[in-house]
């Protein structure tokens, strides 16, 4: 499988927000202020769908401009975009558009729906696109529905995408069956929401078959990485796991 890190971080940072291009047909969120990069890697009028993980706005906000996409690009292709994502996305993406591009009436519901297929994830939700098998685990990220995901490909090779989470039984399960991660070390310390770059390591530790990469991280975090020789990414690095 083939991962491009469009970002490493979250707002607050000069690098990117988290986010992933896969085998370049997938995207793993869209955060405020990708769309530039992803566009400079793919056509995104060829993704074959996106997930969502959440609707903080450094994993979803850049999505209302690949969904105008479709709205106004759509004859380019003859098939819909599917999108996977959390319960209300679809509400979610025309008040966004409402507010954002001040109310125009070409991305109403209707119109919405009849571009892109949403489709409601849930925690334990199996499913197959092409040559994945994907398991969708409910993370705990604090007051906010958070989902990762596991990947296997057809010769075994699990690779997972933990987004948002704290130290939880669904990350613990994650890691348990992955031979890559890309987990969030948010925190440099205790948070709400986040899990910690201490337990970023502790994980380390106790899962030693899976090889995890800290993501999201915020400056602090990512010279702990850098210094601590963990497996740290810079934004736009390309993986080939
Ligand atoms: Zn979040
Ligand atoms: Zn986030």
């Amino acid at each position: 499988m083939k991962v491009e890190v469009v970002g490493t971080s979250c707002n607050w940072f000069s690098r990117h927000n988290t986010s992933f291009i896969i085998d370049d047909k997938i995207l793993f969120d869209v955060p405020e202020g990708n769309y530039k990069q992803i566009i400079k890697s793919i056509d995104v009028l060829k993704l074959d769908w996106i997930f969502i993980s959440h609707l903080h706005d450094d994993h979803v906000a850049d999505l209302k401009i690949i969904t105008t996409r479709f709205i106004r690009e759509n004859y380019i292709r003859n098939k819909k975009l599917k999108i996977y994502g959390p319960k209300g996305l679809a509400e979610f993406i025309v008040k966004v558009c409402g507010l954002f591009f001040g109310g125009d009436d070409e991305l109403d519901f209707d119109l919405l729906k009849s571009k892109i297929e949403f489709v409601e994830i849930y925690d334990g939700m199996e499913f197959t696109e092409g040559k994945y098998n994907i398991k969708v685990k409910k993370m705990n990220h604090g007051r906010v529905e958070c989902y990762g995901l596991i990947f296997a490909d057809k010769t075994g090779k699990v690779i997972s995408f933990s987004a948002d989470t704290l130290d939880c039984q669904s990350l613990h399960e994650m890691l348990e069956v992955s031979n890559y991660a890309f987990v969030d070390m948010a925190a440099s310390k205790p948070s709400r929401s986040h899990l910690t770059n201490i337990e970023f390591v502790e994980l380390e530790k106790k899962y030693k078959n899976c090889k995890m990469f800290p993501v999201h991280t915020n400056d602090e975090c990512q010279e702990f990485a850098i210094k601590n020789k963990l497996n740290y990414l810079e934004d736009g690095q390309l993986l080939d796991l």
